[in-house]
């Protein structure tokens, strides 16, 4: 059997300071656990700068990404971006984002299951709270812009943190978690998920 859509996959969860103050550590939990995902470490920090630095470290393409990614919403909006270009946009993102995590307790996690990443970004929603859509944790439960965060020189509070690609959950699971504390276990759960021959339900 090929393991097609790798049910082994990982994805790093944080909830950052803003997420644990509003009370919703349960309740973004919840929602990844009861999708079907398996939660294979979790631990409760405050993240050092070092931490943080490594956390959001001087990736260029991260930077291009992220700074088009805002300029972007900026012009959809109608408005004009704060600067053209990517880089620098993203480099003040980068420091704000490094305060903003060191500034209070974050709960860390991994997350593991078919196709981790990718559904825990859908269930988690698009970045910028004013445009992530209803249903999602972001849309749900935050109400920022870029605008007010860019205007404002802070990070955009958007309560999660989700790895965006296996190179990324690899990086950031080595920086939040020693190997041992990320826990390898069968979940009951998982024979109904993934199970072939359902042959575990009835006596
Ligand atoms: P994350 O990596 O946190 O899961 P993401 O992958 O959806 O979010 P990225 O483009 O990687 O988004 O941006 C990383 C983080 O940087 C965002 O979660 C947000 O906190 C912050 N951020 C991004 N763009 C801006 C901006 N224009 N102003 C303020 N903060 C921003
Ligand atoms: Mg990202």
């Amino acid at each position: 059997m090929k393991n097609f859509d790798n049910k082994q996959e990982k994805t790093l969860v944080l909830v950052k300071p803003d997420g644990v103050q509003r009370g919703l550590i349960g309740e973004t939990i919840k929602r990844y656990e009861q999708c079907g995902l398996k939660l294979v470490a979790i631990k409760m920090t405050i993240p050092s700068k070092k931490v943080a630095l490594a956390h959001y470290s001087v990736d260029p393409e991260w930077a291009f990404k992220t700074g088009t990614k805002s300029i972007e919403a900026w012009k959809a909006k109608g408005l004009t971006p704060p600067t053209e270009d990517p880089i620098e946009l993203a480099e003040g993102v980068r420091k704000q984002l490094i305060t903003f995590l060191n500034s209070g307790p974050v709960v860390a996690m991994v997350w593991q299951g078919m196709n981790a990443i990718g559904v825990v970004r859908k269930i988690t929603g698009g970045t910028e709270p004013l445009t992530s859509v209803p249903g999602t944790i972001r849309g749900d439960y935050t109400i920022d812009s870029y605008r007010a965060s860019d205007v404002d020189k802070r990070a955009v509070r958007n309560i999660i943190h989700a790895s965006g690609s296996i190179e990324e959950s690899e990086k950031e699971m080595a920086i939040w978690f020693k190997p041992e504390e990320i826990i390898s276990y069968r979940l009951i759960s998982e024979a109904i998920i993934y199970d072939i021959n359902l042959d575990g339900i009835l006596e």
